[in-house]
């Protein structure tokens, strides 16, 4: 079922490229989570006062599904319900279970007294000049001030400009990064010194010693240091490659294009090793991947949206 359809059923309108509706007060959007590759249709909704545990079980027995709690401004202010949609399932089967499942949270929720976020999400204060707006943020249907909004994105843009100014850092933190990744491959090297054998796995330190160099030297937080982290540790991965397949050639009184010269059966080798050695360095980066791509450009784009709105 497209999500087109979905939408029309449901009666959602379209905000800022998000999903959203209002029902009896309650403000929702409809989003696409996914959970390893399976993409599951979630209902959102940001509350007023946070959803304790016990309550999170009563609103899950209620509507037969699976209810998840999350964090906005607050602690446990963000409800997830999950309608029971299989891919397989018809059409007319999903958009039956999704209007099931809005109805009844939106119903529990009622008869507990618990309302949505009713005060701009920016500055949670009432103006008696100003009337909020609906605008999603971040994936959520929220209500803010259109001036709260500007702030909102102003702050964003100058925390990005007062990032740009930490670029006469960028040496030194460069420096740091290439440290940092050599520093990562030290486990791989203690370990091959004591068992003689190349734990793979290990490779995955490199990436997130370098962003911890990185870091340590204070340069923007920008989304070309991704790229410079992730740049520093393949370099010190095929540096640690190169480095043990010149010993282990100089162990036969060879240079590396020596041995491969002469034993054209360690070609195969060295690249699965190489192979292995990528794909593990590859699961470090995306080990260190939140860490390394909340960079504040990529806060301040979040911001932007509402612009647009
Ligand atoms: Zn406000």
């Amino acid at each position: 079922m497209s999500d087109e359809l979905l939408m029309q059923g449901l009666h959602l309108e379209q905000i800022g490229g998000e999903y959203v509706g209002l029902r009896d007060g309650y403000r929702f959007s409809m989003i696409k989570v996914s959970m390893g590759y399976v993409r599951l249709y979630a209902f959102v909704f940001v509350m007023q006062t946070p959803i304790e545990e016990s309550m999170r079980k009563i609103i899950q027995k209620a509507v037969h599904t699976t209810c998840r709690i999350g964090g906005f401004k607050q602690r446990n202010d963000v409800l997830y319900v999950f309608p029971n949609i299989a891919p397989i399932q018809k059409a007319e089967v999903k958009l039956q279970k999704a209007e099931t499942a809005l109805t009844d949270a939106i119903t529990t929720l009622k008869s507990f007294s618990f309302r949505t976020l009713d005060h701009c999400f920016v500055c949670g204060e009432e103006k008696s000049e100003e009337e909020t707006v609906n605008r999603t943020f971040r994936q959520m249907y929220l209500p803010v001030h259109p001036s709260c909004a500007k702030e909102l994105v102003q702050s964003a843009k100058q925390a990005v400009e007062n990032e740009g100014t930490k670029t006469k850092n960028l040496p030194f933190s460069l420096l740091l990064g290439a440290l940092g990744a050599l520093i990562g491959l030290v486990p791989i090297f203690l370990g091959m010194l004591a068992t003689g054998s190349v734990y793979a796995i290990l490779y995955a330190a490199i990436p997130i010693a370098a962003m911890a160099g990185y870091k340590a030297g204070k340069a923007p937080k920008l989304a070309y240091a991704t790229a410079i982290v992730i740049a520093l540790s393949f370099l010190a991965m095929l540096f640690f490659e190169f480095w043990l397949w010149t010993s282990i050639a100089s162990e036969a009184g060879l240079t590396l294009a020596g041995l491969i010269a002469e034993y054209p059966d360690t070609t195969p080798l060295i690249l699965e090793d190489l192979g292995i050695s990528v794909l593990f360095t590859a699961i470090g980066v995306y080990l260190s991947w939140r860490f390394i791509s909340g960079t504040v450009d990529k806060n301040a784009k979040a911001a932007e949206t509402i612009e647009k709105q």
